[in-house]
């Protein structure tokens, strides 16, 4: 039987950190502050922009929403983004993807200046975090890593495997397992025989998008499974792309959906927003 890795209790904990140095940068005369930017009205992303708000309101933070209507045209959206850019009291800029189609969303990314890249996706933080020279953490991924530490599960030399090669978790989820040593490998679409190596994970992240795509016979006895999945089951209910019921008597660590990776996304938010203020302060 697995030990449940409780991502409500980290999240809390990395959120409860923040809260505290928040109020020590206060007492400086410096509040951080996230500008989120949401472009028309899907309904999942505006859940997470109220989350994302109700975040910052919880540790302290300054934050301003955004809510542009979804035939804004793309110059309209790089001139806001330019505007926050140069804006003072804002620390980091969250552009909610995905946007709408005709807008182009790598090109509102690369307009966001580097030092206000809180999501870590501009192609100067990406490759900060290749060398691993970096100050913003990828937030997905640095969730998962979060939750790794908080059971001292041991990452060097390991066999790691990544199920998932998308440039918000999979590569650098990869990246930061490499960089504390772990032996990774990435596995996609195209990947031959992806049981026989899954089988062969000490540490598996299942980061593929469907619901219940990793079952217990993809999965060696005592491995550490992390689920980063967000899907809906036949019945529409959310689940993870890890078929909990028959990985969990195998492994020996496993992140449930809800309540295992999701919690931590927007707590490493909240830590590169802090760590953004301190850099514009002059402390970092
Ligand atoms: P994505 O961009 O759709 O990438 C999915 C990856 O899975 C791709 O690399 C794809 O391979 C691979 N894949 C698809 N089918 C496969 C198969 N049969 N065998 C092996 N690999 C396969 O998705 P994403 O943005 O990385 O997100 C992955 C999941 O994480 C989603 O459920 C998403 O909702 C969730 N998510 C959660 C959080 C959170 O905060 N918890 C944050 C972000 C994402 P190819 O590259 O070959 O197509």
């Amino acid at each position: 039987m697995a030990k449940i890795i409780n991502g409500k209790e980290v999240s809390k904990k990395v959120r409860e950190s923040v809260k505290a140095e928040t109020e020590k940068l206060k007492a400086q005369g410096i509040v951080p502050g996230l500008a989120v930017v949401i472009v028309g009205d899907d309904p999942a992303s505006r859940v997470y922009v109220n989350n994302k708000k109700k975040a910052c309101a919880e540790v302290g933070f300054m934050s301003e929403e955004y809510a542009l209507p979804a035939e804004t045209t793309q110059e309209e959206l790089l001139a806001l983004v330019d505007k926050l850019n140069k804006k003072p009291e804002i620390n980091g800029i969250l552009v909610q993807l995905p946007l709408p189609k005709h807008l182009d969303e790598k090109a509102v990314i690369e307009a966001i200046s580097p030092e206000k890249d809180v999501d870590a996706f501009h192609a100067s933080n990406v490759g900060k975090i290749m060398i691993g020279d970096y100050k913003f953490l990828p937030c997905t991924p640095a969730g998962v890593m979060e939750l790794i530490h908080s059971e001292n599960i041991e990452i060097s030399g390991k066999n790691c495997v990544v199920i998932g090669r998308s440039n918000i978790v999979g590569k650098p989820m990869a990246m930061l397992l490499l960089h504390e040593n772990g032996t990774v490998t990435i596995t996609h679409s195209r990947t031959k025989n992806l049981a026989e190596i899954t089988r062969d994970a000490d540490i598996l992240v299942a980061a593929v998008g469907k619901p219940k795509f990793v079952t217990g016979d993809m999965v060696k006895e005592g491995a550490v499974v992390i689920d980063v999945g967000m899907d809906r089951d036949e019945n529409g209910k959310l689940c993870g792309d890890v078929d909990f019921d028959s990985v969990e008597p195998k492994a020996s660590y496993i992140t449930p959906v809800p309540g295992g990776v999701g919690p931590m996304t927007i707590a490493m938010l909240m830590k590169n927003t802090l760590m953004a203020a301190k850099i514009h302060a002059g402390i970092e």
